[in-house]
């Protein structure tokens, strides 16, 4: 039974001092794109959000950025996970309702379903991040909560259905008997270029289409 590793706290790896130096020594390939920080503008905001996010936050905000990508490749609305705990990712997925004819295929739960599935225990284990690159929906949030995430991660917000924020706070309201700790705005413009490019190609293919 995996119910063990119990983690420390959080080892201190956030860019706060020498941060020129951190970059300069970082597999960029696994970080950012840093063609987008290609003016001082650009860069100024990199530092900014740098300062406050470890470059492990960024690095896996990065691989739910991929797997977003992947269900847009899918024709799925592109959203993507992972679950991280001790360093190592542990689950993952990608929204994916339509092709398995599932309405609870959204990609945190797709996530937690492969953690828990290899981990063997319908609970994560402490200290586990969830990484997405949406904010999750009620169905979602209330899984995370079953599941006791511990901290989770969203790149940008869902206005029309969003629960940690965006249309209510549901993690402050108080009767449920597990708190999660909740970051938002990590690669947010990423994201939001993901989706839009997403459903531009979707309006334009319909437009095609009935000519
Ligand atoms: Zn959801």
């Amino acid at each position: 039974m995996i119910n063990k590793p119990l983690l420390k706290p959080k080892s201190n790896n956030f860019i706060t001092k020498d941060i020129n130096n951190d970059i300069k020594n970082y597999d960029h390939d696994n970080l950012i794109n840093f063609n987008n920080y290609n003016n001082n503008n650009n860069y100024a905001n990199y530092l900014s959000v740098a300062k406050f996010w470890s470059l492990n936050d960024v690095r896996y905000m990065r691989a739910a950025l991929a797997l977003a990508q992947l269900g847009a490749t899918n024709d799925e609305v592109p959203v993507g996970a992972v679950l991280v705990h001790n360093d190592k990712i542990i689950g993952e997925g990608f929204n994916k309702p339509i092709s398995t004819c599932d309405p609870t295929s959204h990609a945190e739960i797709a996530a937690l379903r492969s953690a828990c599935i290899s981990l063997q225990n319908y609970r994560l284990p402490e200290n586990t991040t969830l990484y997405v690159t949406l904010e999750p929906c009620t169905m979602c949030l209330g899984a995370l909560i079953h599941a006791r995430l511990s901290r989770l991660v969203f790149a940008t917000h869902e206005p029309r259905a969003g629960v940690v924020g965006s249309q209510l706070n549901l993690l402050e309201k108080g009767f449920y008997n597990h708190k999660i700790d909740v970051n938002n705005g990590l690669l947010k413009s990423h994201s939001q270029q993901i989706l839009k490019s997403f459903f531009r190609n979707k309006r334009n293919q319909k437009n095609k289409n009935s000519y």
